[in-house]
């Protein structure tokens, strides 16, 4: 099992190096904690830092800005490792940064670069993407939060909803409506300290899974923010830099759903070979060989399909409609094959005691967040 994910023609031997440090990092600093951490609903911001020291955040930053100047792939590989483990799960969006910080390298001014990047890299900042509201989510017109602009700062009023990470976060990269200098309502993403004046954190949104992913509401009473951060320095252009960075978010979803789904069915293999039913084990019914071997035919077809996927992703030829494709097509999978791989495990897949109940019920984030599978069809759709 140890195996999962490597052996693709895709990565590099210095892709499979950093995959090794990942995955070590997952095996010592998160899995012996995460009960703990599911009890309290979040996890340490700690654990950021010690990724930074570990060199693991920011893969794929140039390293001018203190990342490690690797690749899109790298990036990926972060994503995919919180697949291949059950602690992953239940970090639920876990060590993610890398996405906003991908923000920042995109559309980010250069002063936003030196000043943001290097301290997301190094697990000291810790930010997550703000856009859902309680009356905007997949329909960001909805956005009630606004700034204006007083003097040299802007003044920021609203709430979110959702927000992984909630209690850790340092910053929130925060979507608000704005009303432009010519009259017209746009929208523009600042940077917001969560030590800032009037802005306030609930307590972890309780999940359907037993989650340390910390999803908070967080609320903005007149926030002041200096001028310097809103994200390139330009107003108006809030959903479009979150939509430039999207493409890569539902290209994490989707890798690493197949990557959970890899780690279910090896799971269920190995419950399966071990468990006694009727004098043989349930691996040993033909129901159980075909239902597994549907699933790991399914799986293969993903793994390419991701494959194929991320070569391109390199080449610079994956489009928005692509990933759209790739994170319908992978979590649905996804969906299926928790599914079945429960069901192997009897009651025991009820219970908490077994990976296979948290990996299901986190599966089912997947095909809700980052675009809903109803919103990438629409995506899809358009594109006909
Ligand atoms: C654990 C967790 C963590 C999250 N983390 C974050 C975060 O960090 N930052 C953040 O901004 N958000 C976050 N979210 C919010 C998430 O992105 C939204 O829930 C998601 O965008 C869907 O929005 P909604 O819940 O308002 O659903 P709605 O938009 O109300 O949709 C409800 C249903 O209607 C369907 N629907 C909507 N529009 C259409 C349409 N045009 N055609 C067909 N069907 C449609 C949807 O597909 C869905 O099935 C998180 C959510 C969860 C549960």
């Amino acid at each position: 099992m140890t195996q999962l994910g490597f052996g693709r023609d895709v990565f590099r031997p210095d892709h499979d190096a950093y995959r090794e440090s990942m995955r070590r990092f997952f095996q010592r600093n998160i899995e012996p904690n995460v009960r703990q951490w599911e009890i309290d609903g979040f996890f340490p911001a700690e654990l950021f830092r010690e990724a930074g020291r570990a060199g693991l955040l920011c893969a794929a930053i140039p390293a001018e800005y203190g990342g490690a100047g690797g690749d899109v792939l790298h990036h990926l590989i972060l994503h995919e490792e919180h697949g291949y483990s059950v602690g992953g799960a239940a970090l639920e969006a876990g060590l993610t940064t890398d996405l906003t910080a991908t923000i920042i390298n995109d559309s980010g001014t250069e002063q936003q670069k030196r000043q943001w990047l290097p301290f997301f890299a190094s697990g000291e900042g810790i930010a997550e993407v703000g856009l859902t509201e309680p009356d905007a989510g997949s329909d960001a017109r909805g956005i009630k939060s606004f700034a204006r602009r007083d003097g040299d700062d802007y003044v920021i009023n609203g709430q979110k909803m959702w927000m992984s990470n909630g209690p850790i976060l340092t910053v929130l990269f925060t979507i608000t409506k704005i009303r432009l200098a010519d009259g017209r309502d746009s929208t523009a993403m600042f940077i917001v300290p969560m030590d800032s004046k009037g802005v306030t954190v609930s307590k972890p949104t309780e999940l359907m899974m037993k989650s340390c992913g910390g999803a908070s509401e967080v609320f903005f009473d007149d926030v002041r923010v200096p001028a310097r951060y809103l994200i390139g320095e330009v107003e108006g252009q809030g959903i479009k830099q979150a939509l430039k960075s999207i493409t890569l978010g539902r290209v994490a979803a989707a890798v690493r759903a197949v990557a959970a789904c890899e780690l279910a069915l090896a799971l269920t293999v190995d419950y399966a070979k071990g468990r006694k039913a009727f004098d043989q084990t349930v691996f040993d019914f033909q129901n159980t060989q075909f239902k597994l071997a549907t699933v790991a035919t399914e799986i293969a077809a993903a793994r390419a399909f991701v494959d194929a996927s991320l070569a391109r992703m390199e080449q610079g030829t994956f489009s928005a409609v692509d990933s759209a494709k790739l994170k319908l097509f992978c979590t649905e999978l996804e969906g299926r094959v928790m599914d079945e791989c429960l069901q192997f495990h009897g009651a025991a897949g009820y219970s908490n005691e077994y990976p296979i109940s948290k990996m299901y019920a986190f599966a089912r984030i997947h095909r809700i967040y980052i675009g809903t599978s109803e919103i990438l069809r629409t995506i899809i759709g358009r594109s006909l």
